[in-house]
């Protein structure tokens, strides 16, 4: 690991704005993911603004009826909290597909939003990687890509998002709160959260720099089943080849969204009118325009079964 420096910041605003202010400085908190990827030296921070005394970590009611969870809630937490289990049980139930007990009592939520990709050639430092090493190339488009991205990509990136919870947000409709280094605040709708490659891809996010994630904030609950099922290599500690977060109602109507997939939670809300028509209806929507390598045609397939166990699910 290369050295750097370190910091505790008292607020939020001060934190962004001494990750601004520091040439390649970085935010950390559980670190689950980031202290990984410095000892790799895939990321190599001169500074480390650690967040974790900020006190972003209760989940608050909102006016609304909804519940803002501040950006330091760990992720066991948010998954046993009983308004969360009550009201977004698809959330809780994505937290508990993910990662391990033990990483779930550190990661944080906005850790999670953020963490980085899992394609292999990402954490091969000897291999070509646009994400890594912008203009570097991509070792995944001529090797091996089965747990790649089927739709979104570009020619610079095929690497999916690999989380669950973000899923499971965005077919929440959740927001992502943030602060800059004046105090400024924004809310980001999950949907423009994570961006599409195009030719940077390793830009993951439409944060800008130095912006600091404080809170995520869930509407007012959605009836109806809420289900988020995750198909993988092995039966825990593994990302999904893909995976479904639905809310379906009693007439067969509801909301669905994709991981595993693409570069970011993937839902297309204009298929969801299909959703009573069967699985194959939507699929064929929210897949229309996928380009799969020769190694991962399979997800299209595993998309509209796990879609279809997922449908049988909520009517049972
Ligand atoms: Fe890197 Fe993306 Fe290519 Fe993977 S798919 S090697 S992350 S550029």
């Amino acid at each position: 690991m290369k050295s750097f420096t370190y910091e505790r910041p008292a607020t939020p605003a001060a934190a962004a704005a001494a990750v601004s202010r520091t040439p390649n400085a970085k935010f950390i908190a559980g670190g689950t993911n980031l202290l990984d990827l410095m000892k790799l030296q895939i990321e190599t921070p001169a500074h480390l603004v650690d967040v974790n005394g900020l006190g972003l970590d209760t989940i608050e009611p909102t006016p609304e009826g909804g519940l803002r969870v501040g950006a330091l809630v760990r992720n066991t937490d948010l998954a046993a909290d009983a308004r969360v289990r009550k009201g977004y049980g698809v959330l809780s139930r994505a937290l508990l597909a993910g990662a391990s007990g033990q990483l779930r009592n550190k990661a944080t939520t906005a850790g999670n939003l953020l963490q980085r990709t899992r394609c292999p050639y990402f954490y091969d430092t000897a291999q070509a990687c646009n994400k890594r090493r912008p203009g570097s190339g991509c070792s995944a488009l001529d090797g091996i890509s089965r747990q790649l991205a089927v739709i979104g990509a570009s020619q610079a990136c095929i690497a999916t998002y690999p989380g669950d919870m973000a899923v499971a947000m965005r077919v929440l409709d959740a927001t992502v709160e943030t602060v800059d280094a004046k105090g400024g605040s924004r809310t980001i709708p999950m949907a423009e959260f994570h961006r599409l490659p195009g030719d940077e891809p390793e830009v993951d996010t439409t944060l800008r720099p130095g912006e600091l994630i404080t809170a995520v904030t869930l509407p007012r609950p959605v009836a109806g089943t809420h289900i988020y099922r995750k198909v993988r290599d092995r039966a825990s500690y593994a990302y999904a080849l893909v995976s479904v977060a639905a809310i379906i109602g009693k007439d067969g109507s509801g909301r669905v969204a994709f991981g595993g997939v693409a570069p970011r939670p993937w839902r297309v809300e204009a298929a969801e009118g299909d959703l009573p028509r069967g699985a194959k209806a939507v699929t064929d929507r929210v897949f229309s325009g996928a380009a799969p390598t020769r190694d991962n045609a399979y997800k299209l397939t595993l998309a509209e079964r796990t879609l279809g166990a997922v449908l049988t699910e909520a009517r049972a």
